[in-house]
């Protein structure tokens, strides 16, 4: 596994070797992580993991600040996952250049998540469109758990017309029902049972669902401990619409916080 720290010896080293599977991540490396490693691998292309905590799309000081951070152990899981390459570039390396295509954010971003953090997806597809033009891969693997972020990447490929082909990795959850997330490691024991009990009460449910209970859902969830739920939503996964009930192609989309850890899901 070779590492570059920085953007030219990257971009000297791939020396336009367009058959690149691209795997960005934010670091403190899980199952759900190596999940999408392991399906990239497969391809025989060469993999590409990032490691780059974006500040822009914190809308927090503190948020950012206090993400899970372990570089040292990343960088040993990669080792043995045997990528080819690992690139942990520095804000400047991303942000310093002329971007030659602008930013496409759709309508979507407005739903779900984007109503409650400002800026955030512009933030993510910033940096998103900046690695594609640094490493202009041929496959980029994105989970299916943020559903919202893969979206809008697609979107933001198709506009601008670029080559990238958009692979999307299923949700890996623990054997609880929990979605593995670097987040999940800021929560204490009880928080993370408060947590459980949430995902497990929706997914006990899903079929059964109706917009009309989301109210009385939101009551039963805050008095198992959660502490702020930012939206329950029903939505066709095909249509991007929000719907009524639990109906084919439907999901139930989640954003709520325990403590202050904010979780997001999809089911
Ligand atoms: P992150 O480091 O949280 O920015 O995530 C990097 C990539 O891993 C994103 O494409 C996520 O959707 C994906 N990912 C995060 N958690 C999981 C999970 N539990 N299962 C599958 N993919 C995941």
């Amino acid at each position: 596994m070779k590492i570059f720290k920085n953007k030219k010896t990257l971009i000297k080293k791939l020396n336009g070797d367009q058959n690149l599977s691209f795997i960005p991540t934010m670091g403190a490396l899980h199952k759900g992580h190596l999940s999408l490693i392991k399906k990239a691998k497969k391809k025989r292309f060469k993999t590409l993991v990032s490691v780059f905590i974006n500040p822009k799309q914190f809308e927090r000081k503190q948020d950012f600040k206090r993400y899970p951070k372990n570089l040292r152990k990343d960088i040993q899981i990669l080792k043995k996952e045997k990528i080819d390459y690992l690139f942990i570039p520095k804000f400047k390396d991303i942000f310093s250049f002329k971007c030659q295509n602008k930013v496409f954010l759709s309508n979507f971003s407005n739903k779900l998540c984007g109503k409650f953090r400002t800026g955030h997806f512009k933030g993510v597809l910033e940096v998103v469109s900046r690695f594609l033009e640094i490493i202009k891969p041929k496959y980029i693997y994105l989970g299916v758990k943020d559903f919202q972020q893969l979206v809008l990447i697609s979107e933001h490929i198709k506009k601008r017309r670029l080559k990238t082909k958009v692979i999307s990795c299923k949700t890996i959850r623990e054997k609880n029902g929990l979605a593995i997330s670097s987040r999940n490691k800021l929560l204490k024991t009880n928080e993370k049972k408060i947590a459980i009990k949430t995902i497990n009460f929706l997914k006990n449910r899903k079929k059964k669902i109706v917009l009309k209970d989301i109210n009385s859902i939101t009551n039963r969830l805050l008095n198992f401990g959660v502490t702020k739920i930012d939206y329950i939503k029903i939505m066709d996964i095909k249509k991007l619409k929000y719907e009524n009930k639990v109906k084919k192609n439907c999901n139930i989309f989640i954003a709520f916080s325990v403590n202050k850890i904010r979780l997001i899901d999809n089911f």
